[in-house]
């Protein structure tokens, strides 16, 4: 079974908010929202997303920071949401940790023509391997889905 992709929104404006929730559920996402930073990272650690849209100015956390505390557990793609005046901001941002960013106000279709091409890399691609974590490695046996078979007969049919 193919589980369905997560997005987490982390906007306190709820216009916007509303924007993007409505661009991901379109684009196929399951959404969860936040407006702040504080339960923008809780929701990311429950949900474990594959995208997480950050707009930088927020009422609580610092943008960056944010990222940052994202960084220390999530792989998930980053969209930082800026306004067009703050493009020192931006390089900030990437260097702290984010993917992607687009400027506000933004269109719609811009948002999921993002969303697609992100979809469209192939996710080992898009950062180095992680340091091996500091408390012993635990592998996850995985067994492919979908493949167990009836039972063989012992003897072929005649
Ligand atoms: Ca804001």
């Amino acid at each position: 079974m193919e589980t369905q992709r997560v997005a987490v929104i982390i906007e306190d404006d709820k216009d916007i908010r509303d924007l993007l929730n409505a661009v991901l559920q379109q684009s196929g996402f399951k959404v969860f929202t936040a407006p702040n930073g504080t339960e923008g990272v809780e929701a990311v650690r429950t949900h474990n997303p594959t995208i997480v849209t950050l707009d930088l100015g927020l009422p609580d956390i610092d943008g960056f920071e944010v990222i940052r505390q994202l960084r220390l557990f999530s792989d998930a793609y980053i969209v930082m949401l800026t306004a067009r005046a703050e493009e020192l901001d931006t390089l900030m941002g990437l260097e702290a940790g984010a993917d992607d960013y687009i400027t506000k106000p933004f269109r719609p279709r811009e948002l999921r023509a993002r969303i697609s091409a992100m979809l469209r890399r192939p996710a080992p691609a898009r950062r180095p391997p992680r340091p091996p974590r500091p408390r012993g490695r635990r592998r996850r046996l995985r067994l492919p889905q979908g493949t167990r078979r009836p039972p063989q007969h012992p003897h072929p049919r005649p």
